[in-house]
């Protein structure tokens, strides 16, 4: 679905390239996190797969398409089936949330009822419904960063790609992005999200690619951000998917920040979602369930930090179906558009 066939990216003459001899193979449907430190590549691969930008050297694949040779009038075609949403939400200011999810279907030519059935399923998947009318400045930057997904989605990409998408968002926001994300995956859609938050990338344990002055140093099916032998792990069981890790990546997290709130103060500080934040609401399924359960004790200095799924349940909402039609290439929308989900 998507590969890097040695792909070497150099901005400048002379100075380091942005990524060399990249190869790498993304399959439809995984969950692919990239990371490494600042200046490492991830954008660079992220704007390849998007077409902002060619390889100096190698190819890169999408869709079953070569992108070094595709035309640039068939690029806006291309990215129709790409959702890309990043660190700073880049939603028009002047617009309201219901305009800034339209807008993406209104260039590609849209019917009115088209952009009318879609807008709203997408702000309900993304948690939004009821903020229709709200400017982006009447919202938290969780909220914000919503709307970017949903705009992101809106006409059912097969892929989506996230660039830091939780960088600016405080932890108990970021746990809300983290499982709609997850969701969108389990529904199909290809997630490749760029990272710092080493935390998600452990407990998700998700395919990992990481990268160090623009080489792959690391590609592994499950892994971690780093070395996760130390970390307390609970393995969600296989069988149930996408959402199961997500919700158990949400208590494991909310457990997690609580006891590092709670160590230096008295046992029942609150837990992170409970206040003070830009956007401290945390996702609707984890906040009257998780919160309360999710004070323990005051963990002793030399005692382990056992976390206690057992009580916690989280409910996970149903998510209306999301693209079969366009993945399959039968949509109405497809008539112009020749790039089918080949690969
Ligand atoms: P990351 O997203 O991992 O922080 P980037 O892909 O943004 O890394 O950058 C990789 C390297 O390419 C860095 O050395 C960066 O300075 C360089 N680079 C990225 N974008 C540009 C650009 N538009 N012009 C010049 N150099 C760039
Ligand atoms: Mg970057």
């Amino acid at each position: 679905m998507i590969r890097f066939e040695n792909v070497t990216k150099s901005y400048r003459r002379g100075s380091r390239p942005g990524l060399s001899g990249v190869d790498f193979e993304i399959e439809r449907g995984e969950f692919v996190f990239l990371v490494g430190p600042s200046g490492s590549g991830k954008s660079t691969c992220l704007r390849l797969i998007l077409r902002e930008g060619l390889p100096s050297t190698g190819k890169v694949f999408v869709l079953g398409r070569d992108l070094t040779s595709i035309a640039n009038r068939k690029v806006p075609y291309f990215r129709r089936h790409v959702g890309s949403v990043f660190q700073d939400f880049r939603l028009l200011q002047n617009k309201t949330v219901f305009q800034n999810v339209a807008f993406t279907l209104q260039v590609t030519g849209a019917s009115r009822g088209y952009v009318q059935q879609l807008v709203p399923q997408a702000l309900e998947l993304v948690g939004l419904a009821g903020k229709e009318k709200r400017l982006p400045h009447e919202l938290s930057g969780g909220e914000q960063q919503r709307v970017a997904i949903a705009r992101a989605i809106v006409n059912r990409p097969q892929i989506l790609l996230a660039d830091e998408p939780t960088g600016n968002l405080d932890p108990a926001t970021s746990i809300g992005i983290m499982q709609l994300l997850a969701r969108i995956n389990n529904n199909g859609t290809t997630v490749v999200m760029a990272t710092h938050e080493a935390s998600f990338v452990d407990q998700m344990q998700r395919r990992v690619i990481e990268l160090a002055d623009g080489r792959i140093v690391r590609d592994e099916r499950h892994g971690g951000y780093g070395d996760t032998s130390g970390l307390p792990m609970l393995q969600p069981e296989k069988q149930r998917g996408a959402e199961s890790i997500a919700a158990l990546t949400a208590v494991l997290e909310l457990q997690k920040s609580v006891a590092v709130d709670a160590a230096p103060v008295s046992a029942g500080a609150a837990p992170q979602g409970g206040g003070g934040g830009v956007d401290a609401v945390a996702p609707a399924s984890t906040r009257d369930t998780a919160a309360p359960e999710a004070a323990p004790e005051q963990p002793a200095d030399d005692e382990p930090i056992v976390y206690r799924t057992g009580p916690i349940e989280i409910e996970i909402p149903e998510m209306p179906e999301v693209g079969v039609a366009d993945r399959l290439g039968l949509s109405e929308r497809a008539d112009d558009d020749q790039i089918g989900p080949t690969s």
